[in-house]
């Protein structure tokens, strides 16, 4: 076929979002923010109170999930719908990362979530967000990006973000919390966190997101 994917990967607060989603605006092209699936999954096994680490349980619900994404025209940001219930705010917080990164790391949840990902690959292009994007999910896409920060950077960087909303937030805790869900997703075995081959690896520690975005287009420029 030919379709066109961008894959950008890395670990979480390296500005894969802003990134992803600014490229596929710019394009026109559809976007799959493949973290949310794995939150919404998570959200999922707290509602249901199911045990995230028991893979007999969680495997059948991540394929039964009812979960949509609808692109809202007021604030150009995408709801996510769990079983009806718009879930957006509700899956961002640091509770239910913790419990996503320990749901991604079961072989069968991620074999039954990898056929809804490819699915997200519709005319005229997709733009895919993840950690495994490149590697697994879309191992043939024409333009990889590995897109990495130093975890200090990227602890400020959330700090940023949330110390608005909670006057509480500690610098030095979120740094624990990326540390040790950098270490459980490149440890895990299966889909391990780790650059495609032939992916291009852009550190963005010191870049402001025009750099990066820039960086982005010339190395798609040279692929397609
Ligand atoms: O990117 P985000 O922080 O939203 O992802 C939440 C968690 O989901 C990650 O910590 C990671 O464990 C998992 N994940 C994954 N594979 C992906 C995307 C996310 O394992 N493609």
């Amino acid at each position: 076929d030919q379709i066109p994917v961008i894959t950008i990967d890395g670990p979480s607060g390296a500005g894969k979002g802003t990134i992803s989603k600014y490229v596929a605006d710019k394009l026109g092209w559809h976007f799959l923010d493949s973290g949310a699936i794995y939150r919404v999954l998570a959200l999922a096994t707290i509602h249901h109170d199911i045990d995230p680490t028991d893979e007999g349980s969680v495997a059948p619900l991540a394929s039964v999930l009812d979960v949509h994404f609808k692109s809202s025209l007021e604030d150009n940001q995408t709801r996510v719908i769990l079983e009806g219930e718009d879930v957006t705010g509700a899956i961002r917080n640091e509770k239910v990362g913790a419990v996503a990164s320990k749901v991604a790391s079961l072989p069968r949840v991620r074999e039954a979530l990898l056929r809804r990902q490819r699915a997200f690959k519709e005319a005229p292009g997709l733009v895919a967000d993840g950690r495994d994007m490149g590697t697994v999910v879309f191992p043939s896409a024409e333009v990889k990006i590995f897109l990495t920060a130093s975890a200090e950077e990227r602890a400020k960087r959330r700090y940023l973000q949330l110390k608005d909303s909670d006057p509480t937030v500690k610098i030095e805790h979120l740094l624990a919390d990326i540390q040790a869900r950098d270490e459980r997703d490149s440890n895990r075995s299966v889909s391990p966190l780790v650059a495609a081959e032939d992916a291009l690896e852009i550190d963005s520690t010191a870049m402001t997101i025009d750099e990066v975005v820039d960086k982005v287009f010339r190395f798609m420029q040279e692929k397609l």
